[in-house]
């Protein structure tokens, strides 16, 4: 998709600090980080938002959690969070499908 950066980065027309890659997902590290740890998890193809998602899409929302909870394991971190924001109210500015892996620190709850 035209003026994604993380279709550019999927692309690697954008450079950034890439932590797995498979056929369908990527996981790279998050340019502003909120804690010790923070990666960010997409699908290769351009889905705008989890609202965007179809029932065929399933297996990859799957995909995706596994990834997370690889990387969580790679990186020795045994508490993390994985988050999604779904629209702008909820905190969503790169409109590409992405789940927040958040760890290394305490993490407050509610988010706020
Ligand atoms: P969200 O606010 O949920 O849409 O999350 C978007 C995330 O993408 C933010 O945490 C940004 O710091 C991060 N981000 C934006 N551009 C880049 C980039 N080029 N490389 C890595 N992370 C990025
Ligand atoms: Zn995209």
């Amino acid at each position: 998709m035209a003026n994604c950066i993380f279709c550019e980065i999927v692309e690697k027309t954008k450079q950034t600090r890439i932590i797995h890659e498979t056929d369908d997902v990527m996981a790279f590290h998050d340019l502003n980080p909120q804690a010790p740890v923070h990666i960010l998890i997409i699908p290769k193809r351009h889905i705008s938002k989890l609202a965007e998602i179809n029932d065929a899409d399933t297996e990859l929302l799957g995909k995706l959690q596994q990834a997370a909870m690889k990387i969580a394991k790679e990186l020795d971190l045994s508490d993390y969070r994985l988050v999604m924001n779904n629209g702008r109210k909820a905190g969503q500015t790169v409109d590409h499908l992405h789940y927040h892996l958040l760890g290394g620190r305490r993490l407050l709850w509610p988010p706020g």
